[in-house]
């Protein structure tokens, strides 16, 4: 979010009260289309390389490995974890790494499998509510520090029906209203490693949330400014008192958060290339050079994208 912060409603894409996924809202439409081709169950093993230019990719599929060239480029969007995954295996990423693994080197890119980065969120305030549950859904964002360019905490709160978590903590109130406080740009950073040449091979993810203590620093102001709001004398007459975490400050609380902080699944990965930083290792097309850092020796005709 750019300015200084901001409350709203939050936006679903939505029909008949189920939410859509990606897929169904922005691909389905073109099915029918005679460019468009969409295979599922088909993972993408790696890519297929003339020198440093991309020729296409390598996936299996019904049991069988099949590829495909590519007449202008590839985009490789397998998510944080799995494009530096499959670029590692093609052959792209830090030299020592591939070594260990026995992978034929395309690129020398220590930048791949770095900087992975993710949002940390405190899974749940809750207060007790004096009389029904609030029937509202919204964020705020806001910025831990004033100095800050734009904001770096975020809250969504709802009621506690809607979280579901009564049914499994039968100790929580019968009337309850949450705050998921969450830092969003965090300085803290992880990496995805192999652990092994293969498609099966899983990604080792060491996610390093709250390594940087300044995310600390972030999650304990996220967390006292939920307290200020949800203790403040205008919601006096709904909420009588907050429940979880309840009274912990000081040391104990950061404890509590660093027991109980969790991922708030936007994990992304920056790559650098050559000194630049960037989201996408892009090459060939002059007018896309400013958006995405590109080494002299990038990789041709390849996109990657990890969210
Ligand atoms: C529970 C949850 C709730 C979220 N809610 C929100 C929200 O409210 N608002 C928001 O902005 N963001 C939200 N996010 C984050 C958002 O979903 C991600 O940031 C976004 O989906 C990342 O997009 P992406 O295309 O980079 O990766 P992904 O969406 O992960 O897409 C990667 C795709 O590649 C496929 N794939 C992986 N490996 C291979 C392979 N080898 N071969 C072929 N295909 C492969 C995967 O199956 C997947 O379909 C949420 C995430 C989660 C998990």
């Amino acid at each position: 979010m750019e300015g200084p912060g901001g409350c709203s409603l939050i936006e679903f894409r939505m029909r008949d009260w189920q939410r859509l996924s990606i897929f169904r809202s922005y691909t389905f439409p073109y099915m029918d289309g005679p460019n468009l081709t969409v295979l599922t169950s088909a993972p993408v093993t790696r890519l297929i390389f003339e020198g440093r230019r991309v020729t296409g990719v390598e996936f299996t599929y019904e049991d069988r490995v099949h590829r495909i060239g590519a007449g202008f480029e590839v985009v490789l969007s397998l998510g944080a974890i799995n494009t530096p995954k499959v670029l590692m295996q093609s052959g792209v990423g830090d030299q020592a790494e591939l070594h260990r693994f026995g992978i034929p080197l395309v690129e020398h890119l220590p930048g791949v499998r770095q900087n992975f980065q993710d949002h940390v969120a405190l899974p749940g305030m809750i207060w007790e509510c004096r009389g029904d549950e609030p029937n509202a859904v919204f964020h705020w964002f806001w910025k831990s520090d004033p100095s800050l360019d734009t904001p770096d905490l975020q809250t969504t709160q709802a009621p506690l029906e809607m979280t579901g978590l009564k049914k499994v903590n039968p100790t929580l109130p019968a009337s309850g209203w949450m705050m998921l406080p969450a830092v969003i740009r965090t300085k803290s950073r992880g990496r995805v490693r192999l652990t092994g040449p293969g498609s099966l091979d899983p990604a080792d993810i060491e996610s390093n949330l709250l390594s940087h203590p300044d995310d600390l620093k972030a999650l304990v102001a996220v967390v006292e400014l939920c307290r200020e709001i949800g203790n403040c004398v205008a919601l006096h007459p709904f909420l009588k008192q907050e429940v979880v975490p309840g009274n912990v400050k000081g040391s104990a609380l950061e404890n509590y958060l660093r027991n109980t902080a969790v991922s708030w699944w936007q994990s992304r990965q920056l790559m650098k290339i050559s000194g630049g930083c960037s989201r996408s290792i892009r090459s060939d097309t002059p007018a896309e050079a400013g958006r995405f850092s590109v080494s002299p020796n990038a990789i041709r005709n390849m996109r990657a994208s990890c969210s």
